[in-house]
């Protein structure tokens, strides 16, 4: 039984070796595909055909000769599936319909307010059916994949603890499967966008990284020689809730001075709102027509462009929080490179190089000498290719 099992598992393991091959390489021949991995001619045309069944891949006229016959030539055909992928944060549930490069055929943005604990399951429901309606056919549907802030098991697709949601133990996977009859993924949500700069990024080539989301809340993923560390039960990478300040702000997950309540957009958009009522200017009062309601991370954003001066100087402040707190993760983890991900990060030139600055000065030399801090590279669509990435990862198996 166990020599069975070896071979099933080296099968697997080609098959995705070969279609990693057709996906970075196609067109490509299979005597080619058979060269650059070293496999028999054998393993790559039953692999091959494997794919060519399952519609993954398709065959595209023929290529130049070396005397014989010409080779046929095949390559990845990213639109002959879909798969739907979903971002829950704290304010709002995108989902997406996506091909097998997580290119984006069709999205939705919800509003979660003012839905909490078992009601935005319901509200997700809800969501997930109406937007399968406009699915062509649900017959090439890989399945749905979905990203969420907080600890997440992964392997059984529990949402453990989600303080911002009020959810805890919520089986999100199983709640999913029964009703739709299509294959569920769930994981946190910066480890799946590390897996998407990892996978389909241009972050591919890094095997020690870590990436940093700041957005409703602050976490971060690690990935440590080449593979997602993900701690005992799920929960590592909580960046945002290691402390700097015993006497500090109380914390929604019931501790005090968590570094989150220093360094998101709550925190940002609070402080904004109360220099606007002591009277302070700024250029965020033009840009709302004096309504603070309608403070977003783009509007802010928008003012650190204009350099208006309250924008910038909370900027500031905030890229000093977090920066002490980058300087204790590179420390620990010895990163080649930190990406910066998140709303208050996204297209955020002055953030990235206020927190490089502050880096620079408090981390060890050896440890930053380099050493990269750069954006995201998956741009607004990183939360939903961060989904897809989960799905794709499993299911092909693609090289870390
Ligand atoms: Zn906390």
């Amino acid at each position: 039984m166990r020599r069975t099992g070896d071979l099933k598992l080296i099968q697997e393991l080609n098959r995705s070796i070969i279609f990693d091959t057709i996906r970075h390489y196609g067109p490509i021949s299979r005597s080619e595909i058979a060269k650059r991995n070293k496999l028999s001619p054998t393993t790559v045309t039953s692999a091959v055909s494997e794919l060519i069944r399952d519609s993954f891949v398709c065959e595209v006229g023929t290529g130049e000769s070396n005397g014989g016959r010409k080779p046929i030539l095949v390559q990845f055909s990213p639109d002959s599936r879909f798969l739907i992928g979903i971002s829950i944060s704290g304010s709002k549930i995108t989902i997406a319909e996506m091909n097998l490069e997580a290119a984006v055929k069709r999205k939705e943005v919800h509003s979660v307010k003012p839905y909490q604990g078992e009601s935005v399951l319901a509200y997700l429901l809800d969501i997930i059916a109406q937007f399968l309606r406009g699915a062509a056919s649900l017959d090439t549907c890989m399945g749905i994949s979905i990203v969420t802030q907080g600890i997440v098991d992964s392997v059984h697709g529990v949402i453990r603890y989600n303080p911002k949601l009020r959810l805890q133990n919520a089986p999100v996977k199983e709640m999913i499967e029964q009703r739709f009859q299509l294959k569920t993924w769930l994981d946190n949500d910066t480890n799946a966008y590390l897996l998407a700069e990892k996978t389909i990024g241009d972050f591919s080539h890094y095997q020690n990284m870590l990436y940093v989301t700041i957005g409703d809340g602050l976490g971060a993923s690690i990935l440590m020689n080449g593979a997602i560390y993900r701690g005992f039960k799920g929960g590592a990478g909580e960046f945002g809730h290691t402390t700097i300040d015993r006497a500090g702000v109380r914390c929604d997950c019931g501790n005090v001075g968590c570094l989150e309540n220093y360094v998101s957009w709550p925190t940002i958009y609070s402080k904004l709102v109360s220099s606007l009522a002591k009277g302070k200017t700024s250029r965020i009062s033009d840009l709302v027509e004096q309504d603070v309601g309608r403070i977003t991370p783009a509007v802010f954003r928008q003012a650190l462009a204009e350099q208006d001066p309250l924008s910038v100087s909370i900027l500031e402040e905030t890229a000093s929080y977090l920066a002490s707190g980058l300087v204790n993760l590179i420390h620990l983890f010895n990163p080649e490179v930190i990406i910066l991900g998140g709303e208050i990060a996204f297209e955020n030139e002055l953030l990235i190089a206020k927190v490089k600055d502050y880096v620079m000065e408090y981390a060890h030399g050896i440890l930053t000498e380099e050493l990269e801090i750069r954006p995201n590279s998956l741009g607004e669509n990183v939360e939903v290719a961060g989904a897809a990435a989960v799905l794709l990862q499993d299911t092909f198996q693609f090289s870390l």
